[in-house]
């Protein structure tokens, strides 16, 4: 799983970890939310609120939540079976995740400082009301995130911090192999 504040990058990452790594499927999250203008529409599965909710009854979600306003869920996967499932979640979805798979693998990622934080929230096209919206909950966020992650990044360019998670990622795999390389 990805983690961090909305704005931080976890998107595009996730994008480029599945571009590098054959063995990542990329989940595709319903979302309640509008789609953002010059937001690719296979970004998420958008839906309206009660599609959502019977999706939630009929049992389809791994894991869903509401932030800010929006529902936000990741369908039981259904990628290939020999496939790592990469999630890109918000952080009250990756405890139910971790509470179902206790050997989930959670990435925390940082964005560099604030201000780019904020910075990168605006230039996605997100209202004044949007963007301090979601810079209030980011303090809450980091500090739920922290006591999550099994790895913390900090995203201060795309291609160093894709690189720590997939040298991450071959370390995990290897050990899951041979266990006993641990040792
Ligand atoms: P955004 O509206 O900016 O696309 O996403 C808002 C937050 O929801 C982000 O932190 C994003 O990672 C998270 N999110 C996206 N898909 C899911 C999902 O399927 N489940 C949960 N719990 N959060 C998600």
């Amino acid at each position: 799983m990805l983690i961090g504040p909305g704005g931080v990058g976890k998107g595009t990452l996730a994008r480029r970890l599945v571009e590098a790594d054959d063995e990542l499927w990329l989940s595709r999250s319903w979302t309640t939310r509008e789609q953002r203008p010059g937001e690719r529409g296979d970004e998420y599965h958008f839906v309206d609120r009660a599609r959502f909710e019977d999706a939630i009854n009929e049992g389809r979600f791994l894991e869903w939540a509401e932030f800010h306003g929006n529902l936000y869920g990741t369908p039981m996967p259904d990628g290939p079976a020999h496939a790592d499932v990469l999630l890109e979640i918000e952080v009250q979805g990756a405890e139910q995740v971790r509470a179902r798979r206790p050997d989930a693998v959670v990435f925390l990622i940082l964005p560099p400082s604030m201000e780019r934080l904020e910075a990168r929230l605006r230039l996605r096209g997100d209202d004044d009301e949007h963007v301090a919206d979601r810079l209030s909950s980011a303090p809450a966020e980091l500090e739920k995130g922290h006591q999550l992650a099994s790895h913390v990044i900090v995203n201060d360019d795309l291609e160093r911090a894709s690189a720590q998670i997939l040298s991450i990622l071959e370390e995990l795999r290897q050990l899951r192999r041979n266990p006993s390389s641990k040792d």
